[in-house]
């Protein structure tokens, strides 16, 4: 295997600019023995009981806890997210960590069926080396959502993290090796974007879980497909959040401030485009945008800052690009805008309204704390909107009539509905999206059914018995 790769990936804060740790990549005749590794543990790996894979869960759930400060600050220096939300972040991963040893047994116990054989059942078995390709967003839980379920199963798995947060790859592997997984059952590949195609197509890799952007879904799943490997997709969306007349206007408005900007605006299921009813839009907007004027844009690292800068120079560029092209098209702008002075990759919390089709922020997912506003005159006209985009992932709808509803949830393209709530992520429940969000589950029992061979065993059969052999 001949991969291409620059020599280091670097650690580089987002609210400073500043390098503050580089890594040496790992070279092909690293990649090759890890991926041999890799095989090599799967062997007995995948021969241990559920009981033994959730006692190293377990522990490193608890590894997780204890470590959680060292890694949220990591985490804040290498993507910028805030110092709270990144310890909330570390605590999920531990919970979901402790959900997944608990219940891993259960959702793959064998399945008893009833057919003319003497004895029909289903099991489920590992398939073998899992490749992740994740993204920085956050930059933990993307992981250990993959790592949990997966390792539960009894694969085995290689993570490619992105590029900015080598440090936080580094960190999720040594609190695998802390927690007593046997050698080679995780490991990270310090390796480029470019690098993931080759290994994907290697023998030895038998499935991918992807979450990031639409053209890397595109790229990844192509060569899954190509090679005839199963793929998860987890890729952008462009949530639509609803508000209709019945709605609880205090609670919708400042949901929608929470949820548009959490993790600096930079969410899969972050709300990104507000379609709110003519009857309430002025009402509503005027909350909103008070609530998003008082969020305080500043270091990560401190209590009182809300919102902290965007994870690279290039994002906050991108953002801008979007805005600016909106605003010369026509949009009117509520709020923010302008980019800031100084150092960091900053950027102000942003409100849009008066939007066109023709617009980039209309048609492309927008990923910073930007707000898109809508106004529409029914419930007809609010899900044309919501469903007037290539992304299917969530959605989030406010409503307290029965009626409409049951509408929204029948007619809403996305992979979850969330009604007088925010979009969130839960191991209890699956989690992903259709259209060009993706496809395949993560979390609950569908997450963990992705990623194993669904084994059907037939044991003898009377002579009388009537079965079909045409397939
Ligand atoms: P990204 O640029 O697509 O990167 C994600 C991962 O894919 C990184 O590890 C990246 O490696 C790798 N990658 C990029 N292009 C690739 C290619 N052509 N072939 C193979 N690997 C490739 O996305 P991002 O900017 O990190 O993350 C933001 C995006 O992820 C947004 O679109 C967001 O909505 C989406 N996302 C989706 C979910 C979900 O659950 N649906 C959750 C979080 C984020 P490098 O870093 O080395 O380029």
């Amino acid at each position: 295997m001949t991969l291409t790769r620059a020599p280091q990936m670097h650690s580089i804060n987002p609210a400073n600019g500043e390098t503050f740790h580089s890594y040496d990549m790992h070279t092909s005749a690293q990649v090759d023995q890890k991926l041999t590794a890799a095989v090599t543990a799967f062997q007995s790996y995948r021969c241990t009981t559920f009981a033994e894979r959730a006692a190293w869960m377990n522990h490193a759930a608890d590894v997780l806890d204890a470590r959680k400060q060292e890694l949220a600050e990591l985490a804040t220096q290498e993507m910028g997210k805030t110092l709270a939300s990144a310890l909330q972040e570390v605590e999920k991963c531990a919970r979901t960590c402790r959900y997944f040893a608990n219940n891993a047994e259960k959702f793959l116990a064998d399945e008893l069926v009833h057919t003319e054989a003497d004895q029909a059942y289903v099991t489920y078995q590992p398939l073998g080396v899992v490749l992740a390709v994740m993204p920085w967003n956050f930059p933990y839980w993307q992981a250990f959502r993959f790592i949990a379920p997966t390792l539960m199963a009894g694969n085995v798995g290689l993570l490619k993290h992105a590029s900015n947060v080598p440090g936080c790859a580094l960190a999720i592997e040594r609190v695998l090796i802390e927690a007593g997984f046997p050698e080679g059952v995780f490991q990270t590949l310090l390796i480029g974007s470019k690098d993931v195609e080759a290994i994907l197509k290697d023998d030895r890799v038998k499935a991918v879980s992807l979450t990031g952007s639409e053209g890397a879904g595109r790229s990844v799943a192509g060569t899954a497909g190509a090679s005839i490997k199963t793929s998860v997709m987890e890729l952008g969306g462009s949530d639509p959040f609803i508000v209709m007349p019945s709605a609880d206007l205090d609670a919708a408005a400042s949901t929608a401030v929470t949820a548009r900007t959490i993790n600096n605006g930079q969410s899969c299921i972050a709300a990104k485009r507000f379609i709110i009813h003519e009857a309430i839009y002025d009402a509503f907007v005027q909350r909103f945008v008070e609530g998003l004027a008082a969020l305080k844009l500043g270091d990560p690292l401190l209590e009182t800052t809300d919102v902290g800068p965007l994870a690279t120079p290039q994002i906050r560029d991108d953002l801008h690009a979007q805005v600016q092209d909106a605003v010369e098209h026509g949009a009117k702008l509520l709020l923010g805008g302008e980019l800031p002075e100084g150092e960091g990759n900053f950027y102000p919390v942003t409100a849009l309204s008066e939007l066109k089709s023709t617009m980039q922020v209309w048609n492309e997912e927008v990923f910073g704390p930007v707000a898109l506003i809508f106004k529409v005159h029914d419930l007809a006209g609010a899900i044309q909107i919501a469903n007037g985009t290539r992304f299917g992932l969530a959605s989030s709808v406010w409503t307290q009539d029965d009626a409409e509803r049951a509408i929204f949830v029948r007619d809403l393209e996305a992979g979850s509905v969330f009604v007088n709530s925010m979009v969130a992520s839960d191991p209890r429940l699956p989690f992903g999206g259709v259209k060009a969000s993706g496809f395949g589950r993560e979390l609950s029992r569908h997450g963990i059914l992705e990623f194993v061979n669904i084994k059907t065993v037939s044991i003898g059969a009377p002579a009388s018995a009537h079965h079909s052999r045409t397939e």
